[in-house]
C-alpha cells in the first residue's frame, strides 16, 4: 500500500506498508474523491482508500479488510481506528 495523502488524520503516522488481502477491480472511482491510498497490484483497482464529503458528512472508504489477514495488520488497524475517529469528529 502506498499512502499518497500524508497529511491527512486518517493515515497521519502511517507509512507505505505492504498487506495481505483480497484484490478487487474494475470498479470505478469518481472524480473529486481526495486519494489516501493506492497500490500497483497487477489484479487490483488502483486507488483502493480515499475521502469524500456528501452534504455535511464525511466519508472514508478502505477497501481493505477481507479476513483476519487484514484484521491482524497493525496498518490497517490504525487506519480503520483513525477513519473512525476523523468521521466522528464535528
Ligand atoms: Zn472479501
Amino acid at each position: 500500500m502506498k499512502i499518497v495523502t500524508k497529511n491527512h488524520p486518517v493515515t497521519k503516522d502511517l507509512d507505505d506498508f505492504v498487506i495481505h488481502d483480497e484484490t478487487y477491480n474494475y470498479f470505478e472511482v469518481i472524480p473529486g474523491i481526495q486519494p489516501l491510498l493506492t497500490t500497483e497490484h497487477s489484479e487490483s483497482g488502483k486507488i483502493i482508500g480515499w475521502t469524500n464529503s456528501y452534504s455535511n458528512s464525511k466519508i472514508v472508504f478502505i477497501q481493505l479488510g477481507h479476513d483476519h489477514n487484514a484484521f491482524e495488520n497493525q496498518n490497517y488497524r490504525t487506519i480503520v481506528r483513525q477513519a473512525i475517529k476523523w468521521v466522528s469528529e464535528k
